[in-house]
């Protein structure tokens, strides 16, 4: 460092991120009496809601499942107005949760981390920005999310087009008028589902080009009103309870039967329930071995691509729609309100490009091998690269220089999904080889954990917290023996690190922990009584 330049400041933690898990580590590491410096690369707080204001863009789990539980005076202060709150609902949330614990004056806005490396004598990390900044910490905690790396397709042409064009994580603060407007959408993912629905309704016309199509089930949203309100506030403990107990952190769990242990007619009557009931029970309520056994599977893919059938007037776009190469359930399955009935519209086309590829985008629009589309809008929802891609994208070196991008080549290596050998000091909020699910539920237990571990250093003056390389091989092996037999680990998804638009991420890998939530959190809770077992403190 040059003699002019100031000495970076220096940190107890710095946490990378002021999304839902970074909010609440801030609150509670400041508990500890530290100092603490979150980078947060947006504007204001809130991660995935933030970014993602794409128009139509809620989320699946229920409101009252799905924001902190852990402070009684945020749960009687806060309404939720609909039962699948809307992202200016959640934004605002979480706005008003860092106003109400004061956590601003603690986080530095417009600073994305470009590089995070670890100083082996000083056992502290050197943390620098973009825009140039370093600072220095004790504890290094990334807070940056399984689904923040947007993707943009690999398509010739993508900068020539001269209309408007967006990624939907990238989705401008001002309001965008579709109003008799060209529009295309590219992906038909959770996202691209939400937003076509939503655009459907005001757009001129809209063309999507779908490459695979995707089972979605209705969400079946509604308004809360103050009566309900204050119903499901009373049933506060009773709703995180159940959300301990269940496999993924929902309201929903698991039917404890087998698809063929009921008869014909009572399995049908059980998805004609489900199908009518909002939420994510016909994903995560359904027969238990409805995501390993493939006769099983392939009855409930038949029971809802009925549902599609009936719903779509066409026969042939139906066909389009429902999807051949995997099975329901085997991919995140997209909520839907209305979503089938858009491509009844007159101004609603659906493209099939594994029929008719892109070739490129045009200055003006989409050139497919059989046709080109004049637009004015081109809306790309393509999805992230995802849990390992925000990773990746940091510059992050643990000890000797190694770089955890090279470290994490053929798939991530972890220690309870927190920790990784050769990067002492270094914790990850929601990383790879997490339970996911109702990710808040999944946050607040992970961010409890990692408090603790840092409580239990400081208390002791130990400079060094870091997963023995027995640890991480002995979790990493766990963690794939686990996926061993799920139907939806033989599918290119996100779930298993695919994405077509990233080089090097054509192969599935284990890149989540698939076991239950509850036996995530014992193991974890074992771990941390047996004095942290598999780790070395120093
Ligand atoms: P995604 O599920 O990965 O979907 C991306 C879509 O883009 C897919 O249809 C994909 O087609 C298509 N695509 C990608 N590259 C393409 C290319 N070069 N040419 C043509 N099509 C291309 O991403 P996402 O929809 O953003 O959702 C990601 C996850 O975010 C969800 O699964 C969910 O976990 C979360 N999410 C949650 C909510 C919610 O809570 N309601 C809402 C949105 C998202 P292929 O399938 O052929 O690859």
């Amino acid at each position: 460092m040059a003699d002019t330049e100031p000495a970076p400041a220096r940190y107890d933690a710095i946490v990378i991120g002021a999304g839902i898990s970074g909010l609440y580590q801030l609150h509670r590491l400041r508990a500890l009496g530290m100092r603490v410096l979150v980078l947060e690369a947006g504007t204001g707080v809130g991660g995935t809601w933030y970014w993602n204001r794409y128009p139509g863009a809620r989320f699946d789990s229920e409101s009252y499942s799905y924001g902190y539980s852990f402070s009684p005076e945020l749960l009687a202060e806060w309404d939720w107005t609909e039962h699948f709150a809307p992202q200016p609902e959640t934004l605002r949330y979480l706005n008003f949760v860092a106003d109400k614990f004061d956590l601003r004056r603690d986080i530095r806005f417009s600073s994305r981390v470009a590089a995070a490396h670890y100083q082996d004598t000083a056992r502290e990390w050197a943390v620098t920005t973009e825009d140039g900044a370093s600072f220095r910490a004790r504890f290094l905690i990334t807070a940056i999310g399984p689904l923040s790396a947007p993707t943009m397709p690999r398509i010739a042409g993508v900068e020539s087009f001269t209309g408007q064009s967006f990624h939907t994580a990238r989705w401008p603060h001002e309001a965008v008028s579709f109003e008799g407007k060209r529009v295309a959408v590219i992906g038909t993912g959770a996202t691209g589902v939400q937003t076509i629905q939503e655009v459907a309704k005001t757009a001129g016309h809209l063309t999507v080009f779908q490459r695979t199509p995707n089972w979605c089930a209705p969400l079946l949203n509604s308004k809360i009103d103050a009566a309900e309100m204050a119903k499901i506030r009373a049933g506060y403990p009773e709703i995180f309870r159940r959300c301990q107990e269940t496999f993924a952190c929902f309201v929903h769990t698991m039917d404890p039967r087998g698809t063929f242990e009921v008869s014909a007619e009572e399995r049908e009557a059980f998805w004609e329930k489900l199908y009518a009931s909002p939420g994510f029970g016909i994903w995560q309520g359904n027969f238990r071995d409805m995501l390993t056994d493939r006769a099983a599977n392939a009855l409930i893919s038949d029971f809802v691509a009925r549902k599609i059938r009936q719903r779509v007037k066409d026969p042939a776009v139906a066909e389009k729609l429902i999807p051949k190469n995997h099975g329901f359930g085997t991919r995140r399955v997209p909520l839907e309100t209305r979503y089938y009935e858009a491509y009844n519209q007159d101004n609603v086309t659906l493209v099939d490009i594994s029929e008719t590829p892109i070739e490129r985008i045009t200055p003006t629009g989409i050139k497919t091998s059989d046709a080109a589309y004049e637009f004015d809008i081109i809306i790309y929802a393509t999805g992230f690269d995802a849990v390992t891609g925000s990773f990746d994208r940091i510059d992050i070196r643990g000890v000797g220089g190694q770089r955890l991008k090279d470290r994490w080549k053929a798939g991530p290596e972890t220690y309870l999904g927190v920790l990784v050998d050769g990067f002492p000091n270094m914790m990850m909020l929601i990383g790879p080889h997490m339970a996911l699910g109702n990710i808040p539920r999944s946050i607040e237990y992970n961010v409890d954990w990692v408090t603790d571990l840092v409580r239990h250093a400081r208390a002791r003056d130990l400079t060094l917290v870091e997963a023995t390389r027995a640890g991480v091989t002995e979790w990493t092996d766990h963690v794939k023996s686990l996926g061993v037999g799920l139907l939806s680990n033989e599918i290119n998804s996100w779930m298993t690190g695919v994405n077509s638009n990233v080089d090097g991420k054509q192969v599935r890998i284990v890149n989540r922990y698939s076991g239950s939530a509850p036996a995530y959190r014992a193991r974890c809770d074992e771990v941390a009584a047996k004095g942290y077992e598999g780790m070395v403190l120093a």
